[in-house]
Order: structure tokens, then sequence, then C-alpha cells
């Protein structure tokens, strides 16, 4: 098995015991980029010279003698959302195609500190709107598992690149399903954050009261290790969540005796894919058998969840991305006089589907409408969440698909509509600003990956992660590779 193919935390062990160097594993990754970026496209911008000093620099750590991180000289990539200081950061769009931010998001900083290596920027959707990365102003990202299909959005190429071997972690955003339907379509493990776990300083504002950071990873060991460095509250982000972080590798014991899980039967819609569904029943009958209760819930406003999250997103987002005007942030298409200026900047650097977004979002936003959309639609946010707060009197974590389908072909998603109904299981939790996981739980006939999504209490990681841990340590899905490049 080559090195780029193995977890962190394996490659953590090797690095500590001298089996390897953190330069040997950087370079092994960066040739594994070399065989099949060509084919991915997961990266819109690669930083070999400064992976490799990093990695330089925790190889003489360990010389020296010194205790190293669990991340150092681990190589990752980071989604183009998150600013980077010195290295150009274009959330997917054309108009920031020369934006470097003269500062590190907090995550970031983390990361520094962690001593953990920056391979690079992931494409994305641009601004996070999409679920496919076919919204990228600078090209599509191919899933790895078959490249005519799309790797799942926005945080596409994070998950492409984990699933590609041309990364060993990487961190995504997940403002309705961004971080956790990329790894179901990649097979690996997502894992979006309580609302305000991880701060979101240095991330590029999609939907503020919705957006979230979070690990994509081969296990999910992983992710709990990814998770100690990121989360913890931040002075810079007025929404970060005090709450002491715990130790999250505490939570992966193996255990899921009297576990309560809650099936919502909302959940298992008509039209959805009978691979899948048959999939995820397995996995929640295999956890059962574990001896963990199952029982059927019911979560009765979700039928609203997508509705209500197209009317506060795009709200969000249309507020949020005012600044890109040309002056405050965002590059110039010179104009007549400054509304000219304003307006055709903003014709031409933002794509359709940001434009669409911002119509609506101001529609519903507007005097006339207000009342109507945007108002009622935070009152459906109340009663969704709700719905939850109800459940988990009576039940630990919440069982459901990831997506409805697997990965689907580039370009077969003709109409927005069809591709926003496609986020159904996992915008509610952004809504109710709960955790999530996506743990690989098997495949198509057409060798596709499928996800588990299993939802907590707000700040019950742990608990997510002890029964993605426990539910994966009894399969074998998580340590398939994805056939390119000659590996099958
Ligand atoms: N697909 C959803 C959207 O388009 C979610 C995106 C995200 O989580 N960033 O808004």
């Amino acid at each position: 098995m080559s090195l780029y193919e193995k977890p962190a935390h394996i490659l953590h062990d090797m690095l500590t015991r001298k089996e390897i160097s953190a330069r040997e594993l950087t370079e092994d990754v960066l040739s594994r980029i070399d065989a099949v970026e060509n084919e991915v496209g997961a990266y819109l911008l690669e930083m070999r010279e400064t992976a490799i000093a990093e990695a330089n620099r925790v190889d003489a750590k360990i010389a020296a003698g010194k205790e190293i991180h669990f991340l150092a000289g681990i190589p990752g990539a980071i989604k183009d959302n998150i600013c980077t200081k010195g290295v150009r950061t274009t959330a997917g769009s054309k108009i920031l195609e020369s934006f470097v931010p003269p500062y590190d998001a907090t995550v970031m900083t983390k990361l520094h500190d962690a001593d953990a290596v920056i391979l690079g920027k992931a494409n994305l959707d641009e601004f996070a709107m999409g679920g496919s990365t076919e919204n990228s102003a600078y090209h599509p990202t191919h899933n790895p598992w078959d490249t005519e299909r799309v790797p799942g959005g926005s945080s596409g190429g994070s998950a492409a690149a984990v699933a590609s071997g041309t990364a060993i972690w990487a961190l995504g955003s997940d403002t309705g399903g961004s971080i956790r339907q990329p790894a179901s379509f990649c097979g690996i493990v997502g894992l979006k954050p309580t609302y305000g776990r991880v701060s979101r300083y240095g991330l590029m504002a999609y939907a503020s009261s919705l957006d979230q950071i979070g690990p994509l990873t081969r296990d999910v060991t992983d992710a709990a290790h990814l998770m100690n460095v990121i989360a913890g509250h931040d002075v810079m982000d007025s929404t970060a969540s005090r709450a002491d972080v715990p130790d999250y590798t505490k939570a992966l014991q193996n255990d899921v005796k009297g576990l309560k899980i809650g099936l919502p039967k909302e959940y298992f819609i008509s039209g959805m894919d009978s691979d899948v569904e048959a999939s995820v029943r397995m996995a929640i009958a295999d956890v059962e058998a574990m001896g963990a209760e199952v029982r059927e819930i019911s979560l009765p406003h979700t039928d609203y969840a997508v509705s209500t999250y197209y009317l506060i997103a795009p709200a969000e987002a249309a507020t949020n991305l005012e600044r890109y005007d040309g002056v405050s942030y965002g590059v110039r298409v010179d104009g007549e006089d400054l509304v000219d200026m304003m307006t055709r900047t903003r014709t031409e650097k933002f794509g359709a589907e940001v434009k669409r977004r911002i119509l609506i979002g101001n529609y519903a936003l507007s005097a006339g409408y207000y009342d109507a959309y945007y108002l009622k639609a935070l009152k459906v946010r109340t009663l969704i969440q709700q719905d939850f707060t109800r459940a988990f009197e009576e039940v630990d974590v919440i069982m459901t698909p990831t997506a409805p389908t697997p990965a689907y072909k580039i370009g077969e998603m003709t109409s927005p509509l069809q591709m926003y109904l496609q986020d159904i299981s996992t915008v509610p939790l952004n809504l109710a600003g709960l955790p999530g996981i996506s743990v690989p739980c098997g495949f198509t006939a057409a060798g596709l990956p499928i996800g588990l999504q299993i939802i907590g209490r707000p700040l019950a990681e742990e608990t997510i992660l002890r029964a993605a841990y426990a539910y994966e340590q009894a399969h074998d899905f998580h340590t398939k590779m994805a056939p390119i490049g000659g590996k099958a």
C-alpha cells in the first residue's frame, strides 16, 4: 500500500516511529497529484514549494527529538473559500480571481500551529452554492470513482482529493450539505460540526447563520483528530461556542450498546435510489445487531426544509455578496460611471447560479414580500428545530441516507430545482444547527459509494463519532480507494 492511500492516524504513527519522513510522505502525495490530478481536477491551486518546506520543518522537529502534533507533516487540502494568508483564495469565483487574503482564517492558524502540510486550495461551487462542483467558475471536478460523474459539492474538490489520494485529509464548509454530500458521493467521511463549534473567521460567508467548517477524511478516527485541531471558541467569531472542547478521540470506543437510534419516516422518501435505500437500511440493521435500539420517529416539517433553506440561504447570500462591488472587494470591470462599473463588475464576474440566488434572496427580502417569504421561512425554521428537539427527547442519534442518490453524471442535472431537491436530507441539520456525519455504508451495483448520515444533538459530536466509528469498524468500506490511476 502506497503512503498516499493511508489515513492520517497510521501515517502519524509511522512518522513518530521514524519509519517515514514527512518529506517522503509529502513527495509521495505530490507524485500522486502528478499521476491523477489531470483526470480529477480537485485543485484550483497547488502549493508544492511551501508544502515541502513545511514537511522539512516537521522532519527537523522529529530529528531534534521533539514531540509532534497529530497532523504534523500530514498533507491536506483546503477548500478555496477559506482564507489563506498570502495565497490566492477565489471561492471558485471570477470576481475573486486575483484576491490574496492578507490574513489567515482561524482554522488555518490552528492548522499551522499543528504543523500540518498544506498542499493546495481545493475546487468548489462558486461561493459554495451548489451540490456538484459544476458551478465552479474555473473547471468541474470529476468523481474519482467514475470520472464522468460529479464528486458532489460544494466541497467537491476537497472530497475528490481525499478519495483519489491527492490529499490525506481536507477541510470543507457545509451550509446545506456541502461536506456530507460530497463525502457520500466520494466514499469518504465528512463531518459537519454543530453551528458555532468551529470558528467561521476567514470563511468567505455564504449564509452566515448556516455556514460551518468541518473535516473530510478517510475514516472516522481521522475526523475525530481533525476536530481536536479545529474546534473551539474564537474571539474573532461572535457565534463561536464557548463550550469546552472534548478530546473527540475518546468517542472512538467501538460500542453502541443501548444507543437509541431514530429513523425519521419522512427521510425514506419515494424516488430514493433503491441501492441507496437498501444499503442504508442494512447499515441500520447492522448497528441494531451491535446492541443499539432502533425506533421509527417523525420529523413532521421535513417537507418544508428545502423551500425554507432556499429562501434563508439566498437571502443571507444576497446580503453577504453585496461587498463584491468592484470597490470594497472583487476585481473591477470599468464602466462609464459608478453604477455602470458596479453593474458590469457583478454581471461579468458572477456566475449564473450566484446571480440566481442573489435575485431570489433580494426578492424574498424586499419590502412587499419580506413577511410572505423571508419571515415565514424563519418561522418554519423554528418548527424544524422543534421537530429535532422533540425527537432528541426520545433518541440519541438519528440515521438517514446522506443523499437520495449516488453521484450523478456531469451535466445530468439540468434544472436548478432538481438539484435543490437533492438536499432534502442534509439542509434540515443546518437549519437546526445540528452536527452530522456521513460515513461510507456500501456501493451501488455500478460500484458508486453510498453514505449513511448520523445526526446528533447540539454539541454531541462525540455521540455521532461513537456511532460512526462502531459501524465503520465492523465493515471495510472505508478501506477501499477509488479505482483511478491504475488502482482498483
Ligand atoms: N447544495 C446546497 C446549496 O446549494 C448546499 C451548499 C453548501 O452546503 N455550501 O446551497
